[in-house]
């Protein structure tokens, strides 16, 4: 029978159930990786676990996040990775060296290869022909220690290219299309599979911009085949033994097809709100801007900075706004420089920040008050650039060139288009240090705390509702990114106090007051990064269970792994301070939400499979683990 991509690399990776959409499957992970913002918890988390040496065939901490070290505890926090990682037999990419996302396609990635990184950006490596997954920490934990990653078998969906981009028309206008088409939802539940002619005319950094922003669909994966484009990228990377190829079958069944002629593709923006909110360029052309980022994990590929560096050449940017550019990889960086194009861009006014996350969760470089960004990243949300009072819109390098020149959003195609060839890459992997193994002492600060014990799912659940929030609330939202929080990564008491801190700056107070209690959502919780710490810091608060019309993918298996009951329920009648009580005798079945203060009753379900409901009655995964191997 003929096969998608997706299916061929869960066939030869299955070690638990069956691949039947819809039901959950364990596979085998080949590749994982940490970043130094989930990393520090993942890794206290794979010591909690009781592992002794990194089992997956290969694993990178990286750090990037916070790779400036803007306070004493995040250098604190890299030095503890570095040293753990070298303990347990994991390689590390230093600060500086670049963005997780960007290196591991560069440097480590092989097609046909399963990946799961505690980043939900992990999909990137799809560009390369890998089936990449973002999960919570405590899930890649597990899969560095050996063990299966548990999924609910995805549908796929087709997205069938033809034709060629146009001139100053780039990949993000592509992945900004389909968001325009299928929205921030549209993806729940699919592998995004990039196939047809189309496909083969784009470079593997243009397919890892794609994959990059197919997170922001809601997907759980995006994957392009590994063809000839790829493998004269591996040669270009020195890497070309690791180069197989993978395609779907002809007549392979897709669940869903979407068709975008890449030839009828425009210059397009997401304005503030959400990365689906996108408008053609001659809508929001002469939009004033205040700031210009260019790079990140999206759009920092060397490629990417070469056509801003050609599009600027002999240009100067307006002095009205700041532009910076940030690459993704110390590689994008050396090139820049060894062609030239760092002093053409520094000469153009264009500020080069070292190759790292940073200013793009707001670690820097953060919007003013009612001021307008304009960034490469792959998300727009508000507080994401660390000011919830700024604003945030999203493009690609062409237009993010032009608008810079302008200093307003302006239409790239009023520029000559450049002609950038790439036929070598520079490869420097100084930065990434080997694991040196045991004797390596692990350097711990004190704001590196131990995780406490998970205890196991109580009879009755009875608390009061601390919080009723809306539809699509982030994890950003629920514990907020940037320089707010991101050193208190690995110091969950402290961090804990910032859990919905723009939505209620009382809530933790309250929470950890009540003794715990219950969180009320809508539609989509939890949407957005793989945050773990977004279910975590609630747990620390003492919340034992939300209640929400849906979850996503991420969060849910979070909540699941810290202990946190994920109830499905139709919340429109349930409010801020209502007192519940849910005796959870059954976890299969529906259950009765008892309301104590409106005198009502509501049915919850958990929509969870057999294994799920085992993690939540033991108190999460790492009781589990812990008891299953007693
Ligand atoms: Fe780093 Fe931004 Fe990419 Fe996340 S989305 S990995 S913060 S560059």
């Amino acid at each position: 029978m003929p096969q998608t991509m997706t299916e061929k690399i869960l066939a030869s990776h299955v070690c638990e159930g069956t691949l039947q959409v819809g039901q959950e499957a364990g596979i085998r992970i080949d590749q994982c990786l940490t970043q130094d913002s989930t990393g520090t918890m993942a890794w206290l988390e794979f010591e909690a676990l009781g592992m002794d040496r990194i089992q997956a065939q290969l694993a990178v901490s990286y750090s990037d996040h916070t790779s400036l070290g803007f306070k004493g505890e995040s250098t604190d926090d890299h030095m503890f990775l570095q040293t753990i990682a070298s303990y347990y037999g994991a390689k590390f990419s230093k600060n500086g060296n670049g963005v997780c996302h960007q290196l591991h396609y560069e440097r480590f990635g092989v097609p046909g290869k399963t990946l799961l990184g505690s980043d939900s950006h992990t999909p990137t490596g799809g560009g390369l022909g890998m089936l990449a997954i973002g999960a919570g920490g405590m899930d890649v934990a597990v899969a560095m220690g050996g063990g299966p990653f548990y999924l609910t078998v995805p549908k796929t969906m087709n997205v069938f290219l033809t034709g060629k981009l146009p001139p100053n028309v780039g990949a993000k206008d592509l992945a900004l299309e389909l968001l325009r088409r299928i929205s921030v939802k549209g993806g729940v539940g699919y592998i995004l599979e990039f196939t047809g002619p189309g496909a083969r005319t784009l470079s593997v950094p243009e397919r890892a911009t794609i994959t990059n922003m197919g997170t922001e669909t809601g997907a759980t994966s995006s994957i392009f085949p590994s063809d000839e484009v790829t493998r004269t990228f591996l040669r270009m990377q020195d890497r070309e033994q690791d180069w197989s190829p993978l395609a779907p079958d002809e007549g392979a069944a897709y669940d869903v097809t979407v068709e975008i002629d890449l030839t009828s593709l425009e210059p397009l923006v997401a304005m503030p709100g959400m990365p689906d909110n996108v408008f053609n360029i001659e809508d929001v052309a002469g939009t004033p801007l205040d700031q210009v980022f260019i790079g990140s994990c999206t759009n920092g590929s060397y490629q990417d900075l070469k056509v801003v560096a050609e599009l600027l050449r002999g240009h100067k940017v307006s002095t009205d706004i700041d532009v910076i550019v940030s690459p993704g990889s110390r590689q994008a960086w050396e090139m820049l420089m060894e062609d030239g194009s760092f002093l053409q861009l520094t000469q153009a006014g264009v500020r080069m920040i070292e190759p790292g996350c940073n200013a793009c969760i707001g670690i820097g470089f953060v919007p003013g008050t009612g001021h307008l960004s304009l960034r490469t990243v792959n998300r727009n949300w508000q507080g994401r650039g660390g000011n919830k009072l700024g604003k945030l819109a999203l493009c690609g390098p062409q237009v993010a060139a032009a608008s810079a020149l302008k200093g307003a959003i302006a239409d790239p195609r009023a520029l000559p288009a450049p002609v950038v060839e790439i036929d070598h890459l520079t490869v420097d992997d100084y930065l990434i240090v080997e694991p040196r193994g045991s004797n390596t002492p692990i350097r711990r600060s004190p704001n590196i705390v131990p995780l406490v014990p998970q205890h196991p799912l109580p009879p009755v659940l009875e608390g009061d509702v601390l919080l009723k929030v809306g539809d699509g609330v982030s994890t950003d939202a629920i514990l907020p990114a940037g320089p707010l929080t991101q050193h208190l990564r690995s110091n969950l008491p402290e961090i804990a106090k910032f859990t919905f801190h723009y939505e209620d700056e009382s809530f933790a107070q309250r929470a950890l007051d009540a003794g715990g209690g219950f969180l009320v959502a809508g539609d989509n919780y939890g949407q957005g990064s793989s945050r773990e710490h977004a279910a975590l810091a609630p747990w620390q608060l003492g919340i034992r269970a939300v209640f929400a019309k849906s979850y996503s993918r991420i969060h849910k298996a979070n909540l699941v792994n810290v202990g946190i009951v994920p109830f499905v329920a139709n919340t429109e009648k349930l409010a801020q301070g209502d007192r519940l009580r849910i005796a959870m005798s059954d976890l299969r079945g529906p259950l009765v939400v008892e309301n104590l203060t409106q005198g009502t009753h509501i049915p919850a379900v958990i929509e969870l499979s057999d294994r799920g409901q085992a993690l939540l009655r033991a108190g999460g995964l790492l009781a589990r683990t812990a008891a299953d191997s007693a």
